[in-house]
């Protein structure tokens, strides 16, 4: 059977399903033919969000630095 082709969203190279990257945003998939395209898409996306990313983003840098502080001290148990 041959691989599902995916077309990149952003420069419309296609690619097939296992390269590149998949976003699924509200149910619907999005594919990128590389970290690159994709990360050019969310920027696009968090301009147009606008007041709602940044509050969003400060949620998620809170959420980073916790699973950040639970790795710390699962480190420092094991060097105990
Ligand atoms: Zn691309």
């Amino acid at each position: 059977m041959p691989k599902e082709r995916l077309v990149c969203v952003v420069c419309g190279r296609k690619f097939p399903r296992g390269q590149g990257v998949i976003l699924v945003i509200g149910g619907k998939e999005y594919s990128f033919h590389s970290k690159v395209c994709a990360l050019k898409f969310v920027r696009r996306l968090l301009e147009e969000l606008g007041e709602a990313a940044s509050t969003a983003a400060e949620g998620v840098v809170r959420e980073f630095a916790e699973e950040l502080k639970v790795r710390e001290e699962a480190r420092k148990k094991k060097i105990v």
